[in-house]
């Protein structure tokens, strides 16, 4: 995979989160905080760490922000540095920027300040952890639209020893499992014979009711 070269303004929770994720796969992270002791935490793990205030254009100029293939502004709490250092990334050429709103409206002027990507953290992993509440065999999904998901769906004991043939999500439900993932690897494009062993996970595409039918026939 192409090396890709971040900056992360802001090493709280999230950003470092995700610059150490990013690490781990990888990729080149540097991390600003204006905070000494965040940037000692992380000093170890990302590429680079620097103590400064992204909200001076100077600053971001002289770390060569516009030089990054993505900026990721992660500062939450205070709303205004937020806006400030994402404003300033956009002004200097940055390829692509993604910040974290914290509100509805946050993220409604980031969307005007044209960033490409604006993520709610919390709100987002607040709907994901109730669907999985809702529904015990989902791992995890994909959105594809408003209509369409990918579901990854834990074999439970009752599918257990059976074939595609047998369980027929698609002619009963019209979803399709599109792949197996089985400790020994996966199996992508399964064909009727292959058979399911409880803890496997299946990756299901198909509308929302579709996939919301097949589970509850595997409760
Ligand atoms: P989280 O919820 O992910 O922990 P926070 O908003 O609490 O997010 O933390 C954001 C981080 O951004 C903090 O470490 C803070 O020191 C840093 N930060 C806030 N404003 C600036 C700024 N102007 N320049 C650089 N870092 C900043």
């Amino acid at each position: 995979m192409k090396v890709n070269q971040f900056v992360i303004i802001g090493l709280g929770r999230f950003g470092s989160s995700l610059g150490t994720e990013l690490m781990r796969l990888g990729n080149e992270v540097l991390g600003v905080d204006r905070d000494e002791e965040k940037v000692q935490d992380l000093s170890h793990i990302l590429t680079h760490a620097v103590v400064a205030d992204a909200t001076e254009e100077e600053v971001l100029r002289s770390i060569g922000a516009r030089n990054f293939d993505c900026g990721i502004v992660a500062i939450g709490d205070d709303v205004q540095a937020s806006i400030l250092a994402t404003i300033l990334l956009k002004d200097l050429g940055v390829k692509k920027v993604v910040a974290k709103a914290v509100s509805d409206l946050h993220g409604r002027v980031l969307e005007r300040i044209g960033v490409d990507r604006i993520i709610y953290p919390e709100r987002d992993m607040g709907i994901r952890v109730a669907h999985q509440l809702v529904s015990p065999n989902l791992l995890d999904y994909i959105e594809l639209s408003q209509q369409y998901t990918i579901a990854e769906l834990a074999v439970p004991q009752c599918l257990s020893g059976k074939s595609l043939d047998d369980v027929n999500p698609r002619g009963r439900f019209g979803c399709s499992i599109v792949a197996i993932n089985k400790p020994k690897g996966i199996i992508i494009a399964p064909v009727a014979k292959d058979v399911l062993t409880i803890d496997d996970v299946m990756v299901v595409i198909g509308t929302n009711v579709q996939i919301e039918q097949f589970q509850d026939s595997i409760r």
